[in-house]
């Protein structure tokens, strides 16, 4: 790792001596290269500039990582101009501080560590430690800022081998996680952070996670489809929950958003007023066209199956699976919404799925339904 890490500063003094002639420019990269290299050598960390060194002000509170080593790396850019030197991006670290702690109200400065224009690391709330940058990541990953502006701009080479230096350190102090995978924050949250210069430099780094980490999809609220109010709210005994129930409304198709609309009020109409429920009884349904509707929503107890209700979320595919397969998309919903309840914690991470019929004497969800979900990677054939 350490060989890397000199390798990689190495080879951008390279780079930078024979690409072109020296610019002023370059030749204050190369100075700040020749500092940082000391550094290096004597270990596989960078230096960081301590929060004492800073003069940060004290946490609040501080909570630990829930999981360590983080599994994730997450990249943030501060949307402030860049600073370029030490003073300059000692007080930027104070002012993006005192944002957070006395604007935003937070426990400290959101992230984990921030980084000046000039290579400069500045520890933040540090290693092991939750941050407040990204909610559904906060709890699992090493959160960095890179300080400058980069949906138009690029960072300067130094600022960003000064990132990679820092997470080698986090791998080699088992602070984070050596199957790590780096994120920017728009991966995992609706925002352009860290611009659009930065996200393209990270596609490049190792460990990039291609994939977008934590978009849900679309989910129609109770609002949107104007469901009525539940009786009664009570949240699930077992939270996050471990298992996931599949099950078919036995109806018709519904095949476009008005019709689906439709079905999923009938549904909560007969599940409140014949049935006599508190609500509809799933925790999510899903139209025949991929619509997510939200029925009791995450966190609560549902009414769709009495031995799993407390520590399930049910989800009800729209359509009768006993006499006809359901389509792709449905399912592909399905999985979206699992995959979205996992990362944001709503579902347990070794959840598995299982069939209405594996808890009650009932065909739910039927023939069909039931082979695809006993072929799915989390199915249980033994609930218990
Ligand atoms: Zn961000
Ligand atoms: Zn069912």
């Amino acid at each position: 790792m350490r060989l890397s890490v000199e390798c990689f500063i190495a080879c951008r003094i390279f780079s930078i001596s024979t690409a072109k002639p020296f610019k002023p420019n370059d030749m204050y990269t190369f100075i700040l290269l020749a500092i940082a290299i000391p550094y290096t050598a004597m270990g596989s960390c960078p230096n960081i500039n301590k929060r004492a060194e800073w003069g940060a002000q004290p946490a609040k509170s501080t909570l630990k990582l829930k999981i360590n080593p983080a599994p994730y790396v997450v990249v943030h850019h501060s949307e402030t101009p860049p600073c370029t030197d030490a003073g300059a991006c000692k007080n930027r670290v104070k002012n993006i501080q005192s944002y957070h702690m006395n604007t935003k109200g937070w426990q400290d400065i959101g992230y984990n560590f921030l980084i000046g224009g000039d290579g400069s690391i500045f520890e933040g709330r540090g290693w092991g430690i939750h941050g407040a940058h990204l909610p559904s990541f906060n709890q699992r990953s090493i959160g960095i800022c890179l300080i400058g502006s980069f949906q138009n701009n690029v960072p300067s080479s130094i600022q960003i081998s000064a990132l990679r230096s820092l997470i080698s350190c986090g791998t080699d102090l088992g602070k984070i996680d050596q199957n790590y995978r780096l994120i920017g924050h728009r991966q995992g949250g609706s925002t352009d952070c860290p611009g659009n210069k930065l996200q393209e430099i990270l596609k490049t780094m190792p460990h990039f996670e291609p994939r977008p980490v934590c978009t849900c999809p679309k989910i129609v609220s109770r609002s949107e489809w104007k469901a009525k109010a539940p009786t009664e709210i009570i949240p699930l005994t077992i939270d996050p929950p471990p298992y996931v129930v599949v099950h078919h409304s036995a109806t018709q198709n519904c095949t476009n958003l008005t019709s689906c609309l439709k079905m999923v009020k009938g549904i909560q109409d007969f599940h409140m007023d014949t049935n006599e429920w508190d609500d509809i009884g799933y925790q999510f349904l899903i139209g025949t066209e991929g619509t997510i509707f939200e029925g009791r929503g995450w966190g609560r107890k549902g009414a769709h199956v009495p031995k799993f209700n407390a520590r399930s979320i049910g989800v009800c595919l729209i359509g009768n699976f006993q006499i006809m397969p359901p389509v792709q998309i449905q399912l592909d919903s399905l999985k979206a919404l699992t995959d979205c309840g996992v990362q944001n914690g709503k579902i347990a991470e070794n959840y598995t799925i299982i069939g209405h019929r594996q808890g009650s004497a009932t065909l739910c969800p039927g023939d069909y339904l039931y082979e695809i979900v006993q072929n799915m990677s989390r199915y249980n054939p033994n609930p218990s």
